[in-house]
């Protein structure tokens, strides 16, 4: 479903990325693990355009692909190129972002609406789906979660645990091919990450594309299908979660999974 190659990321004179490759199947969980600061969400943000790599390519099924390096050379360039160059990547960013829905880890909820609003919200502005049909789907996938009750309910009404499975919802409306997920239990209380991780597994039981940044190891070791391993901006090692984490290949996977588990 999507493919990155090479994706090099600086800010200012932090080279945070340094060549990241990456593959998602259609079906298939991904999950991002490695120490703070090693460029996990920078990579998950630049995979939906919320980051722009300075060069790499991404590739998604059936569209869009993008050069990074080849829109930074059109930056460089001339004006006349400059400004087709930046053109093409309004349009091309817009497209990536119109094929995956994040889930952040603070939930984002609009303070001032309703649950049902904030789910409604992107299905009807962003993807222009009639009122009547954006609610009943929203309605469906609320239920999906235990939280139709809290329909008309303000976010500062719901526990953590139910913002953040607003969230998902909110994700889900938008009929994403691919979720991300970033960190997406690391703000709340440790009573209520089970249930936003049980809500998180039961998607990746039924099938959706997922890539979830996440330190909570065991998830990844029970969900994922592929897990890497980032370390100082590059993917130290990949691989099947009950290989890597039983019997780590690289000292550097190792050393991080003996301080964590
Ligand atoms: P954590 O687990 O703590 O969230 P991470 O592995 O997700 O960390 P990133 O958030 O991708 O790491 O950050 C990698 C590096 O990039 C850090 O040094 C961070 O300070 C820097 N960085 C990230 N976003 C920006 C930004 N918008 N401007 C400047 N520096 C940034």
């Amino acid at each position: 479903l999507l493919t990155a190659r090479g994706i090099q990321k600086s800010f200012g004179t932090n080279h945070v990325l340094r060549g990241v490759d990456l593959e998602v199947q259609p079906g298939e969980v991904v999950a991002l693990i490695g120490p703070s600061g090693s460029g996990k969400t920078t990579v998950l943000r630049s995979l939906n355009g919320l980051e722009t790599p300075d060069a790499g390519v991404l590739e998604l099924d059936g569209g869009p692909v993008v050069d990074f390096g080849a829109q930074a050379a059109a930056r460089a360039g001339g004006w006349a190129h400059r400004r087709a160059g930046v053109r093409r990547a309004k349009v091309e960013r817009a497209a990536l972002r119109d094929r995956s829905a994040m889930v952040f880890q603070h939930h984002n909820l609009f303070p001032h609406r309703t649950v049902l609003d904030n789910v409604i919200e992107g299905p009807t502005q962003v993807k222009r789906i009639p009122r009547a049909t954006a609610i009943g789907r929203a309605e469906e996938l609320l239920a999906r979660v235990g939280l139709a009750d809290k329909r008309d309910a303000y976010p500062h009404e719901l526990s953590g645990g139910q913002q953040q499975r607003v969230g998902i919802v909110r994700a889900l409306a938008l009929g994403p091919d691919l979720l991300l997920f970033d960190e997406p239990t690391s703000a709340l209380d440790p009573e209520l990450v089970g249930e936003v991780l049980s809500v998180m597994k039961e998607l990746a039981d039924e099938g959706w594309t997922m890539v979830v940044v996440t330190h909570e190891l065991q998830f990844a070791r029970q969900v994922a299908d592929e897990v890497l391993f980032l370390d100082g901006g590059v993917v130290v090692e990949r691989g099947a979660p009950a290989q890597m984490f039983s019997q780590p290949a690289e000292e550097r996977t190792r050393r991080f999974l003996d301080r964590i588990l």
